[in-house]
């Protein structure tokens, strides 16, 4: 029964905003991207989204750098 919830799990980062470090509110998000327009095909990227429990910035990062 140990059901920790997200917001226990503070991540210090940089924010630009801020100037200094902040936690972060960090999650996964799965974004679609039309790659290329002629086949109509989408790639889902994943995206590290990290928001700063400060000021609401959010700063994306995409995980695939292909
Ligand atoms: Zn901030």
């Amino acid at each position: 029964m140990s059901a920790h919830s997200a917001a226990d799990d503070d991540t210090l980062e940089s924010c630009e905003s801020c100037g200094h470090e902040t936690p972060h509110d960090v999650r996964i998000e799965i974004r679609t991207e039309s790659a290329k327009r002629e086949n109509a095909e989408f790639s889902r990227e994943p995206y590290r989204v990290a928001r700063c429990v400060a000021c609401g910035g959010e700063s994306a990062l995409r995980m695939n750098n292909a």
